[in-house]
Order: structure tokens, then C-alpha cells, then sequence
């Protein structure tokens, strides 16, 4: 499947040009053009998935194969010191390119990300019987 008006399809057929990392067998990866920081890398599957709701498994694993073997290659102080990879899955969680794709982030220390500091300030509190309501939500979604 390809959608004729998806810019990441567009970059994976080639039609748009892109600073190409790596690819695989179902997968390919590039630079990310709007990156939060220096080689900033977005890893896609060739065939256009929405999302992580309609991805198949042998996309997807080969997705995450990809993402990791790049991460793995440039983290440990050869590119950065460590890195960040995360999904964006949903208008409710910012994905703006309807087309799956993984971010990798390459990070070090001194990057002024400031990535824990957001983090700790999005912390919330739930009681014992909030947190055992919200499992047995999640539990029977997974039934
Ligand atoms: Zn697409």
C-alpha cells in the first residue's frame, strides 16, 4: 500500500530526496528535517502504515530492527553518548505524519535537552485505588 499524498512514502519511493542512514529488507531510515538535535534520525517501513494500530508485525519488526541496529552504531560515544527513541502514535499523542515512524534521538550530556526536567514536571499523583482502577481498565482492553 502507498498513499499517493503521504511525504514519507514520497521519500520512500524516492520521489523526495532525503539524507538516507540505512535500510533493510522492509525499512528505511533518514534524516529527520526537522531535527531537536544533530543527527536526529527517523526510521520508517517502506509500506505506509498509519500507525502502530495498523502496522503488521513483519513491518514493524523490521522497523524496530533497523532503529535498533542504527542505535546501536552510533550510541556508546561513537556518534552520541547515548539516545532517545520513541513513537508518536495518534493525533492525541502529536503524531503529525500519518505514515509509522520511530525517532532516534542521539543524545549527550550536555545537549541542554533538558528532557528529565519535562519529564519530572508532567509527574502525577494517583491514589492506590486510582492505580488499581486504571490497571483493571487496561487489563480488560488487552481481554
Ligand atoms: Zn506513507
Amino acid at each position: 500500500m502507498q498513499e499517493s499524498d503521504c511525504i514519507f512514502c514520497m521519500i520512500a519511493s524516492g520521489a523526495i530526496p532525503s539524507y538516507k542512514v540505512a535500510s533493510n529488507e522492509t525499512s528505511i531510515s533518514f534524516l529527520d528535517i526537522n531535527p531537536i538535535a544533530r543527527g536526529h534520525i527517523l526510521v520508517i517501513p517502506r509500506k505506509h502504515f498509519s500507525g502502530l494500530d495498523d502496522v503488521d508485525h513483519e513491518a514493524f519488526a523490521g522497523t524496530m530492527e533497523l532503529a535498533l541496529r542504527i542505535t546501536r552504531s552510533i550510541s556508546g560515544g561513537r556518534f552520541s553518548e547515548g539516545t532517545n527513541l520513541f513513537v508518536s502514535n495518534g493525533e492525541a499523542a502529536d503524531q503529525t505524519v500519518k505514515h509509522l515512524h520511530v525517532h532516534i534521538v542521539p543524545r549527550n550530556s550536555d545537549d541542554n535537552l533538558q528532557w528529565n526536567s519535562w519529564w519530572l514536571s508532567k509527574v502525577k499523583q494517583y491514589s492506590e485505588g486510582e492505580m488499581a482502577d486504571t490497571l483493571e481498565l487496561i487489563r480488560k482492553c488487552m481481554e
